[in-house]
């Protein structure tokens, strides 16, 4: 008889987001007048470029002639994006276009990787993080041992008095915001190169790094090549969630890691379309960069507002100026859950519970700035009035 992966019944419950969505369906059923506003799920809402746009559409019309028509393309992805990459988000730093890998997105990489490494690794993730390295490694029955991100390290980890083997890395932080300094980081690097571990690192919120001291890529660092590989995403950059685009760069100086990765690739994945692949490539085209620059800075824009009222609030926010998520503490130390119903039934706004994202989340919660403006400034008003006016 079959065997199931008994590593599944170790995962919780149920993924985060359809947690959230379950309450708010069940409060939305109840009160079908209810105006609700979604700050909870970091999802984009603005249309994608003009420049992208016109791009994809081009790529459509390439497909229905004899001459431009294309089938699968390179499971690695087509050298115009991969060059397009390195010529402008590694710039200076010294990647090859066979060092990056073009993909479906962060999520699946990020989830995937795992596939090169032994489960015979100890990893370490920090606490809070976005769920899927988690979740991940509980499903491959890895030992896993937790990175506390507290105030105390600016929500950029506790270097670990141990030796871990994996290390999982995301700056900007979902679902902090927290940015990581280049000192920081170089820290993270060290302990990699003289543990012989290797970091994984999660870029994929690099657009919103307008401060000129954070690093946008791991490469910056000194010997990163030697320990990292990189992981970013079209989603948040250029609004690609919905089309599907993302790249892992995974330098040769990783031992065998660059073929491994390749050999994958081309074992479980054909590649993401060449439409998506010719609207990503136009990302870096002079128009698109500054399209793309604008939708970020309008997110950026919320991002304040959100984090000056929860300043005003008293609630020590975090994230907000490099990050489209704000983090921050529940009144009185709240339960971050209980938060949630609260600002469900008393502000008809949702908002993620922080212990969603691991233990040390709990009593805080995140504020997406991936909405419209006016409707990110109603929602703060609501908040206030409830915890102010107690309304
Ligand atoms: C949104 C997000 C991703 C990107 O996911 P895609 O699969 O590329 O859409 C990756 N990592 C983090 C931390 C994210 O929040």
């Amino acid at each position: 008889m079959y065997k199931i992966n008994d590593n599944f019944s170790a995962l919780g419950h149920r993924y985060l987001f359809s947690e959230i969505a379950t309450r708010v369906a069940a409060y939305q059923t109840a009160h079908p007048d209810a105006d609700i506003i979604r700050m909870g799920i970091g999802d984009v809402t603005r249309p994608l470029a003009p420049a992208v746009i016109e791009a994809m559409h081009k790529a459509v019309d390439d497909c229905a002639t004899m001459s431009g028509f294309h089938g699968y393309g390179p499971e690695h992805g087509y050298d115009f994006l991969r060059c397009a990459i390195v010529a402008n988000d590694y710039k200076g730093l010294g990647i090859d276009p066979s060092e990056v890998f073009i993909s479906d997105g962060a999520k699946s990489d990020t989830g995937n990787i795992g596939d090169i490494f032994s489960t015979d690794n100890i990893v370490g993730i920090p606490d809070p993080v976005y769920p899927v390295y988690m979740d991940t490694n509980i499903i491959a029955g890895r030992r896993i041992r937790m990175i506390p991100c507290t105030p105390d390290n600016g929500f950029t980890g506790e270097i670990p008095d141990e030796r871990l083997d994996i290390i999982y890395l995301c700056y900007p932080n979902n679902p902090t915001g927290a940015t990581i300094s280049r000192q920081k980081l170089k820290e993270w690097v060290d302990y990699a190169l003289e543990n012989g571990s290797i970091i994984l690192y999660d870029a994929a919120y690099e657009a919103f790094i307008r401060s000129e001291d954070i690093p946008h890529s791991i490469y910056e660092i000194e010997g990163a090549k030697e320990c990292a590989i990189e992981f970013r995403s079209f989603s948040k950059t250029a609004g690609f969630t919905g089309i599907r685009c993302g790249f892992t760069v995974v330098p040769k100086k990783l031992r065998n890691l660059n073929y491994l990765w390749e050999r994958r690739q081309s074992c479980k994945f054909n590649g993401a379309s060449y439409v998506t692949q010719k609207g990503a490539e136009a990302v870096y085209s002079a128009a698109g960069m500054k399209q793309t620059r604008d939708t970020v800075d309008y997110y950026l824009g919320n991002a304040r507002i959100i984090r000056e009222t929860m300043s005003k609030l008293g609630l020590n926010p975090v994230g907000g100026d490099n990050s489209p998520y704000v983090w921050a503490e529940t009144p009185g130390g709240m339960d971050s859950w209980d938060f949630l119903d609260m600002c469900l039934e008393k502000a008809n706004v949702v908002l993620t519970p922080g212990s969603g994202f691991g233990s040390l989340g709990s009593g805080y919660f995140r504020v997406s700035a991936f909405g419209d403006r006016s409707r990110t400034l109603d929602a703060m008003v609501r908040m206030e009035n409830m915890i102010v006016k107690g309304i």
